[in-house]
């Protein structure tokens, strides 16, 4: 829990943030897609965020739950 800082002014913008920082290396295949990012959608109360692999085509998929205010 610590290294999450409050530096945005909604859960979002702190999980958007936080998003930043993962990595864009594929598991299934290695390639590191460092022009990419991840697509977030907000579906009620969580973020669902999914990354296609530019080189494989696999699918990783994240979904992280807001607080609640
Ligand atoms: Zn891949």
């Amino acid at each position: 829990m610590s290294e999450l800082e409050d530096i945005g002014s909604t859960p979002f913008d702190r999980m958007a943030s936080h998003m930043e920082h993962e990595d864009l290396v594929c598991s299934e295949c290695g390639y590191d897609d460092e022009d990419g990012s991840w697509r977030a959608r907000t579906t009620g109360g969580q973020v669902l965020y999914t990354h296609v692999c530019p080189s494989c085509g696999a699918i990783r998929k994240r979904t992280y739950h807001l607080d609640r205010d």
